[in-house]
């Protein structure tokens, strides 16, 4: 009998709901998005609990997307790209 999960592999850090909560709370982001003061960082659209897309952290500030598959992989190569160019603040 198979019992394997499938999981869909997408490229960027997936979070769940659960994980989500954990890591605003600690990232004392939880409140401001409850609150709808968060918004993405990409289309402006506010972050709310149910459409929340990520959570990055770019020179030490942490970065919220919401769900929308463009915002996700748009803050992904971001955080690459600011990891890469630490202590920078425009990259040319
Ligand atoms: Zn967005």
């Amino acid at each position: 009998m198979m019992n394997g999960v499938v999981r869909r592999r997408i490229h960027v850090t997936a979070i769940s709901s659960d994980n989500v909560v954990g890591l605003l709370r600690r990232l004392e982001l939880y409140d401001d998005v409850v609150k709808g003061k968060i918004t993405c960082f990409i289309c402006k659209t506010i972050v709310t609990l149910e459409n929340i897309g990520g959570v990055t952290v770019v020179g030490g500030k942490a970065i919220l997307v919401c769900g929308n598959p463009g915002c996700i992989a748009r803050a992904a190569v971001l955080s690459k790209e600011r990891q890469h160019v630490t202590g920078s603040d425009e990259d040319r």
